[in-house]
């Protein structure tokens, strides 16, 4: 009986305009794409990968980090009640990248819950200062999502669509619509 569950809002954003290195004007589809053709050429010569964009995730004491290469998959802002306890704010982000392009450094404990839709989360944080940095989600295989907040960097790309969003704070501390 799905009737006493409230339905899952997924709010698709207007795509954003992104730029890679030469300065190429992406969507995020486009953006989708050209990040999995990366995937698959990263794996056939090294010059290639090289060249990728790496950003740089940690926990608040630095013992557990990610090297993220290339640009996210997806951006996903979610307000659930889960992620609003993990966090201590009022929502979570979530940046998703193919398991191949990220390079885990340190220890990490995991806790698993369900998420509010029935699928398993492995949420992994440093066991000495108990930030989560990344978190695995049954609901996509393959993709291992990482804290947006781990990279503490403003030029990080914005969501590209805010989840749960029957359980977002009124007064808006996160934008409703992508700013221009
Ligand atoms: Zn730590
Ligand atoms: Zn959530």
């Amino acid at each position: 009986m799905n009737a006493g569950k409230p339905a899952i809002e997924i709010v698709m954003l207007p795509p954003l305009a992104r730029h890679d290195a030469q300065g190429r004007h992406y969507t995020s589809a486009a953006l989708l794409r050209q990040t999995v053709a990366d995937c698959a050429m990263g794996a056939r010569t090294t010059s290639r990968r090289s060249s990728m964009k790496e950003r740089y995730a940690q926990c608040s004491c630095g013992d557990l980090s990610v090297i993220c290469r290339g640009e996210p998959a997806l951006v996903s802002l979610c307000h659930c009640r889960e992620c609003q306890r993990r966090t201590g704010s009022t929502y979570g982000i979530a940046a998703f990248f193919p398991r191949p392009q990220l390079e885990i450094s340190g220890e990490a404990t995991a806790y698993r819950r369900q998420s509010d839709s029935g699928f398993d989360v492995a949420l992994h944080f440093c066991p000495r200062c108990g930030s989560t940095v990344f978190w695995e989600a049954a609901r996509k295989p393959g993709m291992i999502a990482v804290a947006v907040g781990a990279f503490a960097d403003p030029e990080f790309p914005a969501p590209d669509k805010q989840v749960y969003t029957q359980h977002r704070h009124p007064w808006g501390a996160a934008p409703s619509e992508p700013s221009s």
